[in-house]
């Protein structure tokens, strides 16, 4: 948000409608309702844009946003669209490449395999709901290590025909059923004790796969019965990305002897507006202790709640260095069934061995020296996007006070990273 509004001025203002509700956070930014139009005066970043309601003007995020007065026809194709996509995410999960890169990921596959394996005596004659089997890894873990009493192995994508095929192949369909279909629409025979999946995205809650699982909760889960994961953590570090930064934005000062800088906010824009997904950070780049700033309690959590979710952090900076970003990463709790039962975790942290998660860099517009003893602190809010269901914006706001200097010197921050709409 800290392109020049004034830049624009000149360009006559464009007719916009606000597609859900919206509260505007400090003193530039515009609350609205569902339905209101807008004047967007000037488009500064392709999220935020400076826009005019009943005369007063401020900040919109453009994702809330549609052209006024479009002709009906385009109306139409946009309301054709599948705001979950579904199309193209269970086409994605039909294949066999994401598949490949889950069950390769050891760290992931094996922490299932070991809270099957550390609940096997609890989890015999149990009603077991694997949601979203994929290649029925979880269940066919449940046949093998365990004897519930029937696993219902439910999947949306036509992965399911070949899971079925794998069951087979191995011994398990006495025990293993496999459900073809969306887990908001198929239907059980009974009630189950255990409802496991693995819906974890980027940043936790991308794809917010975890809308499933809590709709097929209330739905499926009887009571008391326990959810795997429990509990999901989401951590924060400021951090130093030193070779990320070099490479993408310090690069264009001077290739090959020439004065590149002015591809410069073309770099920002392309390269430093979206989180970087698939980061791996070492631990030597953390400047602080990283915090959770998010906590979701399975069993309470509700779909309403995933709206907006906010964090608070205060970190203290333990070596000099160059804050560059946050990066974030999760940590998924797998209670046990049994009453002393140690709880088994999935961390997808830099001290933990990498996963196919990594890890999520957000950069900061611009990189800032600090120094030990400086405190960095703020909020984190994700915000579901309203059309778009599987997507989010986070958005970041920091404030640096410096160890040396008195508070008036402070630096304040604020940075909203669409993911990916
Ligand atoms: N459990 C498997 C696959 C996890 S990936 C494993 O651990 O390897 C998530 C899977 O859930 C994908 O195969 C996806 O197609 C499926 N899925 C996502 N949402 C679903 C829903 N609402 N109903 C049924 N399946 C779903």
């Amino acid at each position: 948000m800290q392109a020049d509004k004034e830049d624009e001025d000149d360009a006559s203002p464009e007719e916009y409608v606000t597609l859900s509700d919206f509260t505007g956070r400090g003193f530039d930014q515009l609350s609205f309702s569902s339905g209101d139009k807008l004047l967007v005066h000037a488009k500064p970043t392709s999220e935020w844009w400076w826009a005019e309601l009943q005369g007063v003007v401020g900040y919109v995020p453009a994702s809330y946003l549609r052209p006024d007065g479009v002709v009906e026809e385009e109306e139409e194709d946009t309301s054709l669209q599948d705001p979950w996509q579904d199309e193209e995410y269970f086409g994605t999960y039909g294949t066999l490449k994401l598949h490949l890169e889950m069950l390769s990921d050891k760290s992931r596959t094996e922490a299932y395999r070991q809270v099957i394996l550390s609940n096997s005596t609890a989890l015999g004659n149990k009603v077991v709901m694997d949601l979203g089997c994929g290649t029925g890894i979880i269940s066919l873990f449940c046949a093998q290590l365990a004897q519930p009493s029937v696993v219902y192995a439910v999947e949306a994508s036509s992965m399911a025909e070949y899971t079925r095929q794998l069951v087979k192949q191995n011994s398990c369909e006495e025990v293993v059923t496999v459900l073809q279909g969306r887990a908001e629409e198929i239907e059980l025979p009974e009630q189950v004790d255990v409802l496991v999946s693995e819906w974890m995205g980027n940043c936790l809650l991308f794809e917010f796969m975890v809308e499933s699982v809590l709709l097929a909760r209330d739905r499926w889960l009887r009571e008391g019965g326990m959810i795997w994961p429990s509990s999901a953590a989401l951590t924060l570090v400021p951090c130093q990305a030193d070779s990320y930064y070099t490479e993408k934005m310090a690069f264009w000062e001077r290739p090959y002897g020439l004065d590149f800088t002015p591809l410069q906010p073309l770099a920002h824009q392309e390269f430093f507006t979206k989180p970087k997904f698939s980061h791996l950070i070492e631990p030597d780049d953390c400047l602080t202790a990283p915090c959770d700033v998010i906590y979701l309690n399975m069993y309470t959590l509700q779909v309403k709640d995933l709206e907006e979710i906010k964090g608070k952090f205060h970190f203290r900076v333990e070596k000099p260095g160059v804050f560059h970003g946050f990066t974030a990463w999760f940590t998924v709790y797998f209670e046990s069934l049994e009453a002393r039962g140690a709880t088994v975790e999935l961390n997808t942290g830099p001290n933990s061995e990498p996963t196919h998660w990594k890890q999520t860099l957000f950069m900061l517009d611009r990189p800032v020296s600090v120094s030990a003893g400086d405190v960095i602190a703020g909020t984190i809010l994700l915000r579901r996007n309203p059309v778009w269901r599987r997507h989010m914006t986070v958005t970041l706001n920091w404030n640096i006070n410096c160890s040396t200097e008195d508070t008036e010197n402070s630096q304040v921050g604020t940075k909203s990273f669409p993911m990916w709409r």
